[in-house]
């Protein structure tokens, strides 16, 4: 039988059960599955150098001949060291493998190898430690897997090698112009070059075909879930006048607000559905920007609908929308999870009869029969926490409905470009003034009761605070649930100790929603003076009285998250501050931390966290409802998504069905289940 892209690995020779169960691990059961598995660096073997040549305190492949295996030492239980000496005409190095018993076993003594690692050692002594080896007449590029217990870099190639061998010239899924004009080489080419290519501009080459076709797949996938919306008319609303608004606000609003606003209000007196992206940071005022856009609807007869990621943060827009828009003569709503059944039905009544012009809530509004009588407008707030799936549900809703999406997160244009289509952007780049910066210490947890202490005396001075452990949150599998003693074990015990006779709230994401509310609605009435809690409150919690936040385990956090949660302070005019308490030894965690407290500025985090942590990380591509890319990185490949964006519109445009490109449909398929996943 003939190997295809379709047959499982171990009818590859050389594969066998145990083999194919490591490769299981890596998400490998196919052979096509095996040869995109690709290098995720190649070690560059083409320079090869004498043991004299070699530079100290660099990684290089060191060209010598074994001349003597010492004897396997154990240091102690569980570590062993072999020192092995290699040579050349002139001189000796000596390499020391630790736990290297399989490796040094298959060297042989009198041949030549090339050792790749970091040369060390004095100008005439030469060492390396634990170096790759590759017999002597290796040469380009050799590829660097990632890797799982069993398997080696060698053993992977080899595998590839041979499924190469084995396969006929494997079919390309892209047509002839869509190669020639973006100047694409074959699929059957750049999988063959991949795992072994003769330079890094091949490597590249071949890189850049994968990554097309996975952002192709992706942008075609992307088009036919919003084909609805394309080509869409609304019904354009009239010019309001928002003097009325303005004047039941209790602030002016800043010049950015006003500039959002002005955005919006132009975009749905427009025929073209509203997409609007506002993106500002923690603190800016997004939620009056809405606010203004609800009203607008409202004096043109419509709905709308504000949705929020948490029950508590659309209670919070409810409590403060309310006083308001309320006397303003809108009608306002709140649809969650924890309405009684007969509340529910009795706001859905309501909404349907078109009594309610504003409705507030969770994706409990999501449901099948949360039906609106003239749906204006559709709001959902820290838009990031929110896959493409539910928006498209709730997109559903309406006839044409307006989109504004707001976001604390910076999305990078490439990204929001994909998720989003074609999505008009409104950055409130300023804050409401009197806002003080936020002073941010990182502090050891050998000084954890100082920084208690701390906490009390602003408590003593009448403000409110906040403290955060990061232990569980929300954890829908229940896996969490261990994690949650500790974290109420850690709350119960601040409470008994340092903070006995306060008045201490507990908030974490296993409590029902009505005794949330009630945590969170004393502690913004100020009858309680700390909020203890896991990350529940992470996102736009507003308690302008709290001007302090202490998160223990800092480290555990991603730097945008930090930065969210520091948001909770600095929300009124008082100077407030935040406190990262850590006992993370690593240089890097600390870096990260520091760099925390050098800065407010959230984009500034952000690419900060996307340089050190990669995109996948930050970006939580799973929470914007996309699939885990391969080959592409979002952040580095934009141009790529640029021109698959075109060719997906061309080719989407002459045959919709992509009936002629069925290994190109059949990509697409797979790619769609993905990334409708709970469509
Ligand atoms: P975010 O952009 O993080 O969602 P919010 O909308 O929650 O910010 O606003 C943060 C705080 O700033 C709220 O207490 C809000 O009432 C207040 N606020 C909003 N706009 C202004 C303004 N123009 N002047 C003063 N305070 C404002
Ligand atoms: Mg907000």
């Amino acid at each position: 039988m003939s190997v295809t892209l379709e047959s499982e690995v171990r009818f590859l020779r050389g594969v066998g059960e145990r083999r194919m169960q490591n490769y299981r691990k890596l998400g490998v059961t196919t052979v096509g599955d095996l040869l995109r598995h690709i290098p995720r660096d190649y070690i560059d073997l083409r320079r090869a150098v004498t043991i004299r040549e070699s530079t100290l305190g660099e990684k290089q492949a060191v060209r010598a001949v074994l001349g003597e295996k010492g004897p396997e030492r154990m240091i102690r239980k569980g570590l062993t060291t072999h020192k092995l000496i290699g040579v050349d005409e002139r001189d000796t190095i000596t390499l020391t493998f630790f736990n290297g018993k399989y490796t040094v076993a298959g060297l042989e003594v009198g041949r030549e190898y090339l050792f790749y690692g970091r040369v060390e050692g004095t100008l005439i002594r030469r060492e390396m430690t634990n170096p790759a080896v590759y017999p002597g007449d290796a040469a380009g590029l050799s590829p660097v897997y990632p890797l799982t217990a069993g398997l080696t870099n060698r053993g992977i190639a080899k595998d590839a090698a041979t499924a190469l061998a084995a396969l006929p010239e494997i079919p390309d899924p892209l047509p002839e112009w869509v190669r020639e004009e973006n100047h694409l080489c074959s699929l059957d080419r750049a999988l063959r070059i991949i795992h072994r290519p003769p330079s890094w501009e091949a490597a590249e080459r071949a890189r850049r075909r994968l990554v097309f076709d996975e952002l192709l797949t992706l942008s075609i996938s992307f088009a036919r879930v919003k084909k609805g919306r394309q080509g869409e008319r609304t019904r354009p609303m009239e010019p309001v006048d928002l003097a009325p608004f303005r004047k039941a606000l209790p602030f002016p609003l800043t010049g950015a607000q006003e500039r959002a606003i002005r955005e919006a209000a132009g975009d749905l007196c427009s025929q073209v559905p509203m997409n609007r992206l506002v993106q500002g940071d923690v603190g800016s005022g997004k939620t009056m920007v809405a606010a203004a856009c609800c009203w607008f609807c409202y004096r043109n007869g419509r709905q709308s609908v504000l949705m929020a990621p948490t029950e508590i943060l659309a209670e919070q827009h409810y409590q403060s929308l309310a006083p308001l828009l309320e006397p303003l003569g809108m009608r306002l709503g709140l649809l969650t999870g924890s309405c009684t059944p007969k509340e529910k039905r009795e706001r859905k009544a309501a909404l349907k009869q078109g009594e309610i012009d504003l409705m507030i809530g969770t994706h409990a509004l999501i449901t099948g029969d949360t039906l609106f009588r003239e749906l204006g407008l559709v709001v959902t707030d820290e838009q990031h926490r929110f896959g493409v799936a539910q928006r498209m549900r709730l997109c559903g809703k309406g006839e044409d409905p307006n989109v504004l999406v707001m976001s604390a997160t910076p999305i990078p244009r490439t990204m929001a470009l994909i998720v989003y289509g074609d999505l008009e952007l409104s950055v409130i780049d300023e804050l409401p003034p009197g806002r003080q910066k936020i002073d941010t210490y990182f502090v050891g947890g050998d000084k954890r009761r100082r920084a208690l202490n701390y906490v009390k005396k602003h408590l003593d001075a009448g403000y409110q605070g906040y403290i955060v452990c990061p232990l569980v949150e929300e954890d829908e599998t229940g896996e969490g649930i261990p994690g949650l003693k500790a974290a109420v074990t850690y709350m119960e015990d601040l409470v008994k100790g340092p903070f006995a006779g306060y008045r201490v709230g507990l908030l974490h994401g296993k409590m029902k929603g009505k005794e949330k509310e009630a945590v969170m609605s004393a502690f913004a009435a100020g009858k309680l003076q700390l909020l203890v809690s896991t990350t529940v409150i992470e996102v736009g919690v507003d308690v302008p009285n709290a001007v302090i936040i202490l998160i223990e385990n800092a480290e555990r956090f991603g730097l945008s998250q930090l930065h969210q949660l520091r948001g909770r302070v600095g929300r009124g005019k008082a100077k407030s501050c935040c406190i990262l308490l850590s006992d993370a030894k690593g240089e890097a965690a600390r870096e990260r931390l520091r760099f925390m407290t050098s800065t407010g500025d959230g984009f500034a985090i952000a690419e900060y966290d996307l340089r050190t942590r990669g995109p996948g990380d930050f970006f939580g591509l799973r929470q914007h409802g996309l699939p885990q890319l391969r080959f592409a990185d979002l952040a580095a490949d934009s141009q790529v998504l640029a021109q698959t964006q075109r060719v997906a519109a061309r080719l989407l445009a002459e045959d919709p069905e992509l009936s002629s490109l069925p290994l190109l449909a059949a990509d697409v398929e797979r790619m769609t289940a993905m990334v409708s996943g709970g469509l």
